[in-house]
């Protein structure tokens, strides 16, 4: 039926832009907030637990200065 097809048209349309809409719409403040929590968790060290303004090498998992301890223990 061709009245039936036309008419069903515009509906998934509209729920396609909506759709669109969502996944277009920028980042919202909640997400930001996380994404700092990560980088935050990503920049304080597990050991001595600072905030070292970088994020921590993921081969080492910890700072350059628990790092520098550890060497200087093995040594
Ligand atoms: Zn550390």
């Amino acid at each position: 039926m061709v009245s039936n097809r036309r008419h069903s048209t515009p509906r998934v349309a509209c729920l396609y832009r909506i759709d669109l809409a969502k996944s277009v719409r920028p980042m919202t403040s909640r997400k930001w907030g996380a994404l700092a929590l990560a980088m935050l968790a990503r920049r304080t060290c597990p050991r001595c637990q600072l905030d070292v303004g970088y994020c921590i090498p993921r081969r080492y998992g910890i700072c350059g200065m628990c790092l520098t301890t550890e060497e200087q223990r093995a040594v």
